[in-house]
Protein backbone atom coordinates (compact mmCIF):
# COMPACT_ATOMS: atom_id res chain seq x y z
CA UNK A 1 0.00 0.00 0.00
CA UNK A 2 1.11 3.35 -0.79
CA UNK A 3 -0.46 6.06 1.33
CA UNK A 4 -1.56 9.76 -0.28
CA UNK A 5 0.53 12.12 1.25
CA UNK A 6 -0.95 15.35 2.42
CA UNK A 7 1.50 17.93 2.00
CA UNK A 8 1.13 21.50 3.32
CA UNK A 9 2.03 23.42 0.51
CA UNK A 10 -1.29 23.11 -1.27
CA UNK A 11 -3.21 23.43 1.92
CA UNK A 12 -0.95 26.88 2.33
CA UNK A 13 -1.45 28.19 -1.18
CA UNK A 14 -5.34 28.47 -0.94
CA UNK A 15 -4.86 30.10 2.20
CA UNK A 16 -2.35 32.13 1.03
CA UNK A 17 -4.44 33.57 -2.28
CA UNK A 18 -7.28 33.91 0.13
CA UNK A 19 -5.32 36.42 2.53
CA UNK A 20 -4.07 38.06 -0.61
CA UNK A 21 -8.09 38.37 -1.44
CA UNK A 22 -9.08 39.45 1.71
CA UNK A 23 -6.34 41.71 2.54
CA UNK A 24 -6.82 43.36 -0.54
CA UNK A 25 -11.07 44.15 0.62
CA UNK A 26 -9.12 45.75 3.53
CA UNK A 27 -6.78 47.91 1.92
CA UNK A 28 -10.14 49.06 -0.27
CA UNK A 29 -11.59 50.61 2.91
CA UNK A 30 -8.17 52.28 3.73
CA UNK A 31 -7.21 49.31 6.45
CA UNK A 32 -4.29 47.98 5.84
CA UNK A 33 -4.13 44.73 8.53
CA UNK A 34 -0.83 44.68 10.51
CA UNK A 35 1.09 42.48 12.69
CA UNK A 36 3.09 43.02 15.43
CA UNK A 37 6.28 40.90 16.04
CA UNK A 38 7.57 41.28 19.31
CA UNK A 39 10.71 38.55 20.06
CA UNK A 40 13.11 38.85 22.66
CA UNK A 41 16.81 37.41 22.04
CA UNK A 42 18.11 35.76 18.37
CA UNK A 43 16.72 32.18 19.43
CA UNK A 44 17.60 30.35 15.55
CA UNK A 45 14.02 28.29 15.67
CA UNK A 46 12.53 31.81 16.30
CA UNK A 47 13.94 33.32 13.74
CA UNK A 48 13.30 30.68 10.65
CA UNK A 49 9.76 31.57 11.80
CA UNK A 50 10.11 35.15 11.84
CA UNK A 51 11.56 35.36 8.47
CA UNK A 52 8.72 32.79 6.90
CA UNK A 53 5.66 34.92 8.41
CA UNK A 54 7.39 37.91 7.14
CA UNK A 55 7.69 36.64 4.05
CA UNK A 56 3.73 34.92 3.74
CA UNK A 57 2.72 38.86 5.33
CA UNK A 58 4.24 40.52 2.40
CA UNK A 59 3.42 38.15 0.00
CA UNK A 60 -0.74 38.97 1.36
CA UNK A 61 -0.35 42.80 1.79
CA UNK A 62 -0.35 42.08 5.36
CA UNK A 63 2.19 44.90 6.87
CA UNK A 64 4.79 43.59 9.73
CA UNK A 65 6.09 46.10 12.75
CA UNK A 66 8.86 44.59 14.80
CA UNK A 67 9.87 44.69 17.87
CA UNK A 68 13.11 43.54 18.88
CA UNK A 69 15.14 43.21 22.31
CA UNK A 70 18.34 41.62 23.99
CA UNK A 71 17.88 39.15 25.82
CA UNK A 72 18.31 40.86 28.92
CA UNK A 73 15.99 43.48 28.21
CA UNK A 74 14.66 44.35 31.67
CA UNK A 75 10.92 43.41 32.47
CA UNK A 76 9.92 46.83 33.01
CA UNK A 77 10.94 48.07 30.10
CA UNK A 78 9.43 45.27 27.77
CA UNK A 79 6.58 45.12 29.62
CA UNK A 80 5.92 49.26 29.02
CA UNK A 81 6.76 48.99 25.19
CA UNK A 82 4.09 45.91 25.20
CA UNK A 83 1.49 47.98 26.38
CA UNK A 84 2.39 50.64 23.93
CA UNK A 85 1.77 48.18 21.31
CA UNK A 86 -1.47 46.83 22.75
CA UNK A 87 -2.71 50.50 22.77
CA UNK A 88 -1.58 51.02 18.76
CA UNK A 89 -4.72 51.21 16.99
CA UNK A 90 -2.71 50.85 13.89
CA UNK A 91 -1.93 46.96 15.03
CA UNK A 92 -4.62 44.44 14.50
CA UNK A 93 -2.33 41.07 15.27
CA UNK A 94 0.10 40.40 17.98
CA UNK A 95 2.83 37.62 17.46
CA UNK A 96 5.25 37.19 20.72
CA UNK A 97 7.84 34.49 20.48
CA UNK A 98 7.88 32.08 23.13
CA UNK A 99 9.77 30.91 26.12
CA UNK A 100 10.61 34.49 26.81
CA UNK A 101 13.70 34.53 29.02
CA UNK A 102 13.09 33.42 32.96
CA UNK A 103 13.19 37.11 33.93
CA UNK A 104 9.77 38.15 32.33
CA UNK A 105 6.87 36.93 33.72
CA UNK A 106 4.62 35.35 31.50
CA UNK A 107 1.72 35.91 33.18
CA UNK A 108 2.23 39.79 33.23
CA UNK A 109 2.81 39.36 29.02
CA UNK A 110 -0.63 37.52 29.20
CA UNK A 111 -2.78 40.23 30.85
CA UNK A 112 -1.75 43.27 28.58
CA UNK A 113 -2.06 41.58 25.62
CA UNK A 114 -5.86 41.91 24.27
CA UNK A 115 -7.67 39.04 23.36
CA UNK A 116 -8.25 40.49 19.93
CA UNK A 117 -4.80 40.99 19.34
CA UNK A 118 -4.13 37.92 20.45
CA UNK A 119 -4.01 36.18 17.26
CA UNK A 120 -2.07 32.44 18.46
CA UNK A 121 -4.26 32.15 21.02
CA UNK A 122 -1.45 32.28 23.95
CA UNK A 123 -3.53 33.89 26.64
CA UNK A 124 -6.01 32.74 29.13
CA UNK A 125 -8.83 34.72 27.32
CA UNK A 126 -7.87 33.35 24.11
CA UNK A 127 -7.87 29.93 26.09
CA UNK A 128 -11.32 30.62 27.52
CA UNK A 129 -12.86 31.93 24.45
CA UNK A 130 -11.93 28.24 22.34
CA UNK A 131 -12.49 26.21 25.28
CA UNK A 132 -16.20 27.62 26.44
CA UNK A 133 -16.65 27.87 22.59
CA UNK A 134 -17.74 31.28 23.13
CA UNK A 135 -15.51 33.14 20.23
CA UNK A 136 -14.04 36.32 19.86
CA UNK A 137 -10.30 34.83 20.06
CA UNK A 138 -7.92 32.99 17.94
CA UNK A 139 -7.05 29.29 18.40
CA UNK A 140 -3.68 28.41 18.46
CA UNK A 141 -2.20 28.58 14.72
CA UNK A 142 -1.01 25.34 14.96
CA UNK A 143 -3.82 23.81 16.15
CA UNK A 144 -5.66 25.67 13.82
CA UNK A 145 -2.99 23.91 10.87
CA UNK A 146 -4.16 20.80 11.62
CA UNK A 147 -7.72 21.49 11.14
CA UNK A 148 -7.06 23.12 8.13
CA UNK A 149 -4.77 20.31 6.13
CA UNK A 150 -7.87 17.97 7.57
CA UNK A 151 -10.62 19.82 5.98
CA UNK A 152 -8.36 20.59 2.53
CA UNK A 153 -7.47 17.08 2.14
CA UNK A 154 -11.69 16.45 2.70
CA UNK A 155 -10.76 14.35 5.84
CA UNK A 156 -13.89 14.07 7.88
CA UNK A 157 -13.54 14.20 11.80
CA UNK A 158 -17.12 14.23 12.34
CA UNK A 159 -17.65 10.89 14.51
CA UNK A 160 -14.31 9.76 14.31
CA UNK A 161 -11.97 8.55 17.14
CA UNK A 162 -9.04 11.39 16.77
CA UNK A 163 -5.96 10.67 19.16
CA UNK A 164 -3.87 13.38 19.74
CA UNK A 165 -0.52 13.00 20.84
CA UNK A 166 1.04 15.59 23.62
CA UNK A 167 -1.22 17.59 25.88
CA UNK A 168 0.77 21.29 25.67
CA UNK A 169 -1.27 24.55 25.35
CA UNK A 170 -0.05 25.16 22.27
CA UNK A 171 -0.61 22.35 20.32
CA UNK A 172 -2.33 18.88 21.88
CA UNK A 173 -5.08 20.60 23.97
CA UNK A 174 -6.32 23.17 22.00
CA UNK A 175 -6.04 20.67 19.29
CA UNK A 176 -8.21 18.41 21.55
CA UNK A 177 -10.67 21.47 21.78
CA UNK A 178 -11.18 22.29 17.63
CA UNK A 179 -11.61 18.85 17.12
CA UNK A 180 -14.45 17.99 19.73
CA UNK A 181 -15.89 21.00 18.57
CA UNK A 182 -15.91 19.54 14.83
CA UNK A 183 -17.68 16.27 16.87
CA UNK A 184 -14.62 14.09 16.97
CA UNK A 185 -14.56 11.55 19.62
CA UNK A 186 -10.89 12.78 21.31
CA UNK A 187 -8.24 10.90 23.01
CA UNK A 188 -5.44 12.88 24.08
CA UNK A 189 -2.05 10.83 25.19
CA UNK A 190 0.82 12.41 26.86
CA UNK A 191 3.96 11.03 28.73
CA UNK A 192 2.63 8.96 30.88
CA UNK A 193 -0.12 7.44 28.91
CA UNK A 194 0.66 3.54 28.90
CA UNK A 195 0.38 1.86 25.69
CA UNK A 196 -0.22 5.19 23.64
CA UNK A 197 0.61 3.05 20.69
CA UNK A 198 -2.99 0.21 21.56
CA UNK A 199 -4.71 3.32 21.84
CA UNK A 200 -3.67 4.71 18.16
CA UNK A 201 -4.40 1.32 16.80
CA UNK A 202 -8.28 2.03 18.11
CA UNK A 203 -8.18 5.24 16.00
CA UNK A 204 -9.49 6.44 13.17
CA UNK A 205 -7.01 9.74 12.74
CA UNK A 206 -3.74 9.60 14.86
CA UNK A 207 -2.30 13.24 15.78
CA UNK A 208 1.03 13.25 17.15
CA UNK A 209 2.27 16.50 18.78
CA UNK A 210 5.23 15.06 20.93
CA UNK A 211 8.33 16.09 20.15
CA UNK A 212 10.34 12.77 19.66
CA UNK A 213 11.62 11.63 16.53
CA UNK A 214 10.35 9.09 14.95
CA UNK A 215 8.14 7.47 17.94
CA UNK A 216 4.72 6.82 15.72
CA UNK A 217 6.08 3.55 14.44
CA UNK A 218 4.65 0.40 12.99
CA UNK A 219 3.34 -0.57 16.12
CA UNK A 220 1.18 2.27 15.95
CA UNK A 221 -0.36 2.41 12.45
CA UNK A 222 -3.40 0.41 10.45
CA UNK A 223 -4.26 1.06 7.20
CA UNK A 224 -7.35 3.04 7.94
CA UNK A 225 -5.32 5.79 9.72
CA UNK A 226 -4.96 9.18 8.63
CA UNK A 227 -1.95 10.27 10.63
CA UNK A 228 -0.54 14.30 10.63
CA UNK A 229 2.71 14.92 11.89
CA UNK A 230 3.56 18.19 14.05
CA UNK A 231 6.30 17.26 15.46
CA UNK A 232 9.33 19.09 14.37
CA UNK A 233 12.97 17.36 15.60
CA UNK A 234 16.40 17.04 14.59
CA UNK A 235 17.17 13.20 14.07
CA UNK A 236 20.91 11.84 14.32
CA UNK A 237 22.09 12.82 11.04
CA UNK A 238 21.25 16.84 11.93
CA UNK A 239 17.72 16.54 9.75
CA UNK A 240 14.18 17.27 10.39
CA UNK A 241 12.36 14.90 11.55
CA UNK A 242 8.72 14.20 12.34
CA UNK A 243 7.49 12.28 15.58
CA UNK A 244 6.21 9.72 12.56
CA UNK A 245 8.45 7.15 11.19
CA UNK A 246 7.38 8.60 7.79
CA UNK A 247 9.18 5.80 5.70
CA UNK A 248 7.43 3.18 7.66
CA UNK A 249 4.13 5.18 7.34
CA UNK A 250 3.94 5.69 3.82
CA UNK A 251 3.39 2.06 3.24
CA UNK A 252 1.14 1.48 5.96
CA UNK A 253 -1.43 3.98 6.61
CA UNK A 254 -4.51 5.30 4.33
CA UNK A 255 -2.98 9.12 4.29
CA UNK A 256 0.30 10.82 6.34
CA UNK A 257 1.88 14.52 6.42
CA UNK A 258 5.74 14.49 5.89
CA UNK A 259 7.97 16.79 8.19
CA UNK A 260 9.44 18.92 6.55
CA UNK A 261 6.56 20.07 4.18
CA UNK A 262 3.25 19.17 6.34
CA UNK A 263 1.42 20.95 8.86
CA UNK A 264 4.56 23.67 9.91
CA UNK A 265 4.19 24.74 5.78
CA UNK A 266 0.35 25.71 6.74
CA UNK A 267 0.87 27.73 10.49
CA UNK A 268 2.92 30.71 8.79
CA UNK A 269 -0.38 30.89 6.68
CA UNK A 270 -2.90 30.95 9.42
CA UNK A 271 -1.31 33.52 11.24
CA UNK A 272 -1.37 35.87 8.00
CA UNK A 273 -5.35 34.53 7.90
CA UNK A 274 -5.84 35.33 11.82
CA UNK A 275 -4.47 39.06 11.73
CA UNK A 276 -6.94 39.67 8.63
CA UNK A 277 -9.44 38.79 10.50
CA UNK A 278 -8.19 40.88 13.74
CA UNK A 279 -8.26 43.29 11.01
CA UNK A 280 -11.83 42.47 9.73
CA UNK A 281 -13.15 42.44 13.05
CA UNK A 282 -11.36 46.04 13.83
CA UNK A 283 -13.39 46.73 10.57
CA UNK A 284 -16.47 45.49 11.63
CA UNK A 285 -16.63 47.76 14.88
CA UNK A 286 -15.70 51.40 13.39
CA UNK A 287 -18.95 50.51 11.09
CA UNK A 288 -21.04 49.69 13.85
CA UNK A 289 -20.07 53.05 15.71
CA UNK A 290 -20.20 55.38 12.45
P1 LIG B 1 5.84 20.17 24.45
O1 LIG B 1 5.34 21.35 25.17
O2 LIG B 1 7.18 19.61 24.79
O3 LIG B 1 4.75 18.99 24.65
C1 LIG B 1 4.99 17.71 24.22
C2 LIG B 1 3.85 16.83 24.66
O4 LIG B 1 4.11 15.52 24.20
C3 LIG B 1 3.69 16.75 26.18
O5 LIG B 1 2.33 16.80 26.50
C4 LIG B 1 4.28 15.39 26.52
O6 LIG B 1 3.69 14.75 27.63
C5 LIG B 1 3.97 14.60 25.26
N1 LIG B 1 4.90 13.49 25.10
C6 LIG B 1 6.25 13.53 25.15
N2 LIG B 1 6.75 12.30 24.96
C7 LIG B 1 5.70 11.48 24.79
C8 LIG B 1 5.58 10.09 24.59
N3 LIG B 1 6.65 9.29 24.51
N4 LIG B 1 4.34 9.57 24.44
C9 LIG B 1 3.24 10.36 24.50
N5 LIG B 1 3.30 11.69 24.71
C10 LIG B 1 4.52 12.23 24.86
O7 LIG B 1 5.86 20.40 22.88
P2 LIG B 1 4.89 21.31 21.94
O8 LIG B 1 5.27 22.71 22.06
O9 LIG B 1 3.48 20.90 22.13
O10 LIG B 1 5.38 20.81 20.51
C11 LIG B 1 5.29 19.44 20.14
C12 LIG B 1 6.04 19.22 18.84
O11 LIG B 1 5.43 20.02 17.84
C13 LIG B 1 7.50 19.66 18.89
O12 LIG B 1 8.26 18.79 18.08
C14 LIG B 1 7.49 21.04 18.28
O13 LIG B 1 8.72 21.37 17.67
C15 LIG B 1 6.40 20.86 17.24
N6 LIG B 1 5.73 22.11 16.89
C16 LIG B 1 5.47 22.29 15.56
C17 LIG B 1 4.81 23.42 15.14
C18 LIG B 1 4.47 23.56 13.69
O14 LIG B 1 4.13 24.62 13.21
N7 LIG B 1 4.48 22.46 12.92
C19 LIG B 1 4.46 24.42 16.04
C20 LIG B 1 4.69 24.20 17.41
C21 LIG B 1 5.33 23.03 17.81
P3 LIG B 1 3.74 15.38 29.15
O15 LIG B 1 2.74 16.48 29.16
O16 LIG B 1 3.39 14.24 30.00
O17 LIG B 1 5.16 15.87 29.33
Amino acid sequence: MTSQILKGADVAAKLNEENRQRAEALQHMGLTPTLAIIRVGEREDDLAYERSALKRCANAGVAVKQYIFPADVPEVEFLSKLRRIARDRSIHGCLIFRPLPKHIDDAKVCAILPLEKDVDGITPAAMSALYAGTGGGFAPCTAQACIEMLDHYQIPCAGKRVVVIGRSLVVGKPLAMLLMARDATVMVCHSKTPDTAAICRNADIVISAAGRAKMVGMRYMIPRHTVLDVGINVGEDGQLVGDVDFDAASQVVHAVSPVPGGVGTVTCSVLVRHVIEAAERRAAKLLIKK
